[in-house]
């Protein structure tokens, strides 16, 4: 530190100002698969494929049959505060995963990202990105869809590389991610493959797309998430209260858990951790478990968007409920009726 001399303000370029914001979105290569995977969701898509090398530290490619991107369009999807999702003019009325602009753009400070997209009624054509510098577009050979390929996450940030867990690790926190994103999607189909090595690679998991009644696909996807025996033993949820609804499916008491790695959460469709549903599961059961015992949930609460806020964090993992009293109530009334009920219906069985 040297005294008396003022440092001049000067204004960040883009490569900086990138790199900084990617430190809040891309934490581990499982946000960057989180941020690619939304994405092809937004996009449409009814199948998407990824593929990880190496615990997504060398590789990460997501392919989707989504409504890809023109040409003019690709420099855009590269360039910060950029997105076709939102038009500003109210942040709180959201109905996709991404609405910052900011995924892209902090990938490709990270990372080596390329993009290659066909839109409908365009010629496919590829940009890519090294550590900031953008290559102009090119054409290339593709159906209609995206693919993004992401390589040595984190290269040119030493720090951040030193963080990263095994490839183990880093490998089941992508496939959690995916199978949070497929739990709110059911009419989507995922593939996640291991590709470390180079050749065909090795399916790690897999979620056919699921058709039909909403209730029936939701259930057919927590089976294949979750398994065939929490659905088996779980009560369907679905009421209604003040313009907030809640659906989903939550284990009977018999069927609980030493830890509460089954809970999960979404909100207008969007997986999220939330001290304040965790509190109203836990009341919620009370007087049906034992407090070392974990219920298995899986729960949606849906309302109209400006009643819940997303922007909270870049990750977009957690909300603010504007009147979280209300959201509170909801899940304990409906969930304790829920296990009331059966328990009754049990205890009349037995007793028959
Ligand atoms: P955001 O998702 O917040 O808009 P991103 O940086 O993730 O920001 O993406 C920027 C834009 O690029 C998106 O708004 C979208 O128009 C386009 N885009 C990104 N991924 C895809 C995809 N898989 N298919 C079609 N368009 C995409
Ligand atoms: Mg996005």
């Amino acid at each position: 530190h040297v005294p008396n001399i003022r440092p001049v303000i000067r204004q960040l370029d883009d490569a900086a100002i990138n790199r900084i914001a990617a430190g809040e979105v891309v934490e581990r290569p499982s946000s960057a698969v989180k941020e690619l995977v939304e994405n092809a969701i937004d996009a449409g898509a009814r199948r998407i494929s990824i593929d990880i090398a190496d615990g997504g530290k060398t590789l990460i490619r997501v392919q989707d049959d989504g409504c890809g991107i023109p040409p003019e369009e690709l420099p855009l999807a590269l360039s910060r505060h950029a997105t076709s999702k939102i038009d500003g003019s109210d942040l709180l009325n959201i109905h996709s995963f991404g609405f910052r602009g900011e995924a892209l753009p902090s990938l490709g400070a990270v990372g080596r990202l390329t993009i290659q997209s066909r839109a409908e009624g365009y010629e496919a054509a590829e940009i890519s990105v090294d550590g900031g510098q953008i290559k102009p577009p090119r054409p290339c050979a593709l159906g209609q869809g995206t693919i993004v390929t992401l390589r040595d996450l984190f290269y040119a940030t030493p720090a951040r590389l030193k963080f990263m867990r095994s490839d183990r690790a880093e490998s089941q926190a992508i496939s959690d991610v995916i199978k949070r994103l497929a739990m709110a999607e059911p009419s989507v189909g995922f593939t996640l493959r291991d590709v470390s090595g180079g050749g065909e690679g090795r399916v790690t998991f897999r979620a056919d797309a699921q058709t039909g009644d909403l209730f029936d696909a939701l259930r057919e996807r927590l089976a294949t998430i979750m398994g065939r025996e929490f659905t088996d033993n779980a009560l369907p949820i679905d009421t209604e209260r003040e313009g907030v609804r809640l659906t989903g499916y939550a284990a009977l008491p018999t069927y609980s858990r030493g830890s509460a790695v089954a809970q999960y959460f979404f909100v207008n469709g969007r997986p999220v951790r939330d001290k304040l549903l965790i509190g109203a599961l836990r009341g919620a059961y009370a007087d049906f478990l034992s407090r070392d015992r974990h219920p298995a949930v899986a729960l949606f609460i849906d309302c109209d968007p400006h009643r819940v806020d997303v922007n909270v964090h870049p990750a977009k993992s957690e909300v603010r409920f504007r009147e979280s009293g209300v959201v509170r109530g909801l899940v304990v009334s409906a969930l304790r009726h829920a296990l009331a009920e059966a328990g009754h219906r049990a205890s009349t069985t037995v007793a028959s």
